[in-house]
């Protein structure tokens, strides 16, 4: 690990709330998008000359297109009972971290321009101009937010800061302030198809890879198709899952799971990604045009289902708003007429007895489960309330003889942002990175230490890598993150009768 320049929060057998520290983070932002980064995703190449009436032109637009914006401006009564509720805050200590504080770079220009005291009266009401030192506000600030929605869930009002830090986004990226790490990556889908910018001839070769590894392991002929007509399920996953550690293993897990319950399936090169960084960015005309492929792949293969692969925002944005975005689906099989997730697939065939499992096989394991953000407060799962925190946890019972939960107030609805979503999974940010992740690391700590757990499984690509970075930093092993479908390949009975 590279000498660290930042100090580390000290993790404790307890949650603690934090001094404040003034200014603790505003040295931190994310590298600022060059010229064809922004272009190529329709936005300005650069801060415009006119960025002022533009940025307030912007945010009218977005009060009356999204009438939840105009709502949550108006409607926050300062009760407090967000402020300890961001990991951002929580691991910082910077009070402009704090959800209200968040809410209010922007809210203090809504009252300035949009409301009749803030015209006449601004200091009564606390209403400021936009200048550039506010827009730099707003462009660090705005990027130390994952949009996770966790301070949503104790608001009184459900005030949801991740759609203002959304809006902030998208009206930055508007006057030519957008940021790198997600510009360049949904660039890089425009252009090759997939974040990681993996030509089709290099997938097609790692699957093939991935087919002989299995085949060595354990000497079954598992497949990993491609671009296979008329297959019956298209499988859309994040890219991290064609190699990166532990994504890999989830992916091998996937495909045992076919494999055994003799499901037709294949992957797209066209829709060889399932993460859509637009929802980060709040650009619902990226967002469109990414979830675009995946449309286009399941109506050129004719398959009738699609399933999604482990990814936390990616699920968000199939289950919350590819109907609206990309559908209708009246070309899938009328029993799945909508998108599943490939935990409630593998939860199905569980039920039916199509999946049996050597338990054993994962007893060198104590599991514990992190809960990713855009599954626990942005989708569910299945047909039964709660399904998206039901689901995985009996899958993993069903594969594993060793399974504790975190403490509740971290978990499920509750649960703590790993510290690297909402486009924030970027170097140039590791130093929030690492100490938003301390409220996960330490409930994380709390059960190593009552129960042993060696391992916490997780359902999102982000997730996987910012764990893989961060936890070393906490004097933990990079690899206790896995994948959910890793403990399933691996306990999974392959050729036994179903
Ligand atoms: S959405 Fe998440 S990251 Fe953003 S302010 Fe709320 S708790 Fe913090
Ligand atoms: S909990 Fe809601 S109403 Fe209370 S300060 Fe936070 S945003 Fe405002």
């Amino acid at each position: 690990m590279k000498k660290v320049e930042f100090d580390i929060p000290v993790i404790t057998n307890h949650p603690i709330t934090p001094s404040i520290k003034e200014g603790a983070m505003a040295h931190v932002r994310p590298f600022v998008a060059k010229q064809g980064h922004q272009e190529a995703l329709g936005f300005p190449g650069e801060l415009v000359d006119d960025w002022h009436d533009k940025a307030i032109e912007k945010m009218r637009e977005l009060l009356g297109k999204y009438r939840s914006l105009q709502v949550f401006m108006d409607s926050c009564v300062k009760c407090g009972a967000c402020t300890d509720k961001c990991h951002y805050f929580l691991g910082t200590s910077d009070p402009k971290n704090m959800p209200v504080a968040r809410q209010d770079l922007m809210r203090k220009v809504y009252r300035r321009y949009f409301t009749f005291a803030g015209k006449y009266f601004p200091k009564l009401v606390g209403a400021v101009d936009l200048t550039k030192e506010v827009l730099e506000d707003w462009y660090s600030y705005y990027h130390q937010c994952s949009e996770c929605r966790r301070c949503s869930v104790y608001c009184p009002y459900g005030i949801d800061t991740a759609e203002v830090t959304m809006a902030g986004r998208e009206i930055l990226a508007s006057v030519g302030v957008g940021q790198k790490y997600s510009n360049e990556i949904i660039g890089k889908v425009y252009k090759i198809g997939n974040n990681l910018g993996l030509p089709e001839k290099a997938l097609a070769n790692t699957l093939e890879d991935l087919e002989e590894e299995v085949k060595d392991d354990i000497d079954v002929d598992v497949r990993f198709p491609l671009d296979v007509k008329g297959a019956d399920v298209l499988l859309v996953t994040p890219s991290a899952d064609f190699f990166a550690e532990p994504h890999v293993d989830g992916l091998i897990g996937y495909a045992k799971v076919f494999h055994q319950a003799g499901v037709s399936w294949t992957l797209s090169s066209h829709a060889s990604e399932a993460a859509n960084f637009g929802l980060f960015i709040g650009s619902q005309d990226n967002m469109q045009k990414v979830a675009m492929r995946v449309r286009e792949a399941a109506l050129e293969l004719g398959v009738k289902r699609i399933i999604v692969g482990e990814c936390g925002h990616a699920w968000r944005v199939a289950y919350s708003y590819w109907n609206t975005l990309i559908g209708p689906f009246d070309f899938l099989d009328p029993k799945y007429p909508v998108p599943q997730h490939i935990c409630e697939s593998t939860y199905d065939l569980i039920q039916q007895g199509a999946l049996k499992f050597n338990k054993e096989e994962n007893d060198d394991k104590i599991v514990t489960f992190h809960d990713s953000c855009n599954v626990s407060r942005a989708s569910r799962m299945g047909n039964m309330p709660g399904g998206q925190f039901v689901i995985p946890r009996e899958i993993i019972k069903a594969a594993c003889n060793h399974f504790v939960d975190m403490r509740e107030d971290t978990i499920k609805e509750g649960t703590f942002c790993c510290g690297g979503g909402g486009g924030l999974l970027t170097d140039d940010l590791v130093e929030l990175r690492v100490k938003g992740a301390s409220p996960r690391v330490q409930a994380l700590h709390e059960v190593i230490e009552q129960h042993g757990v060696t391992h916490m499984a997780a359902i999102c690509a982000i997730c996987k890598s910012q764990f893989t970075k961060v936890l070393p930093y906490y004097d933990m092993q990079m690899d206790m993150i896995i994948s959910v479908h890793q403990l399933v390949g691996d306990a999974l009975e392959l050729g036994v009768e179903r």
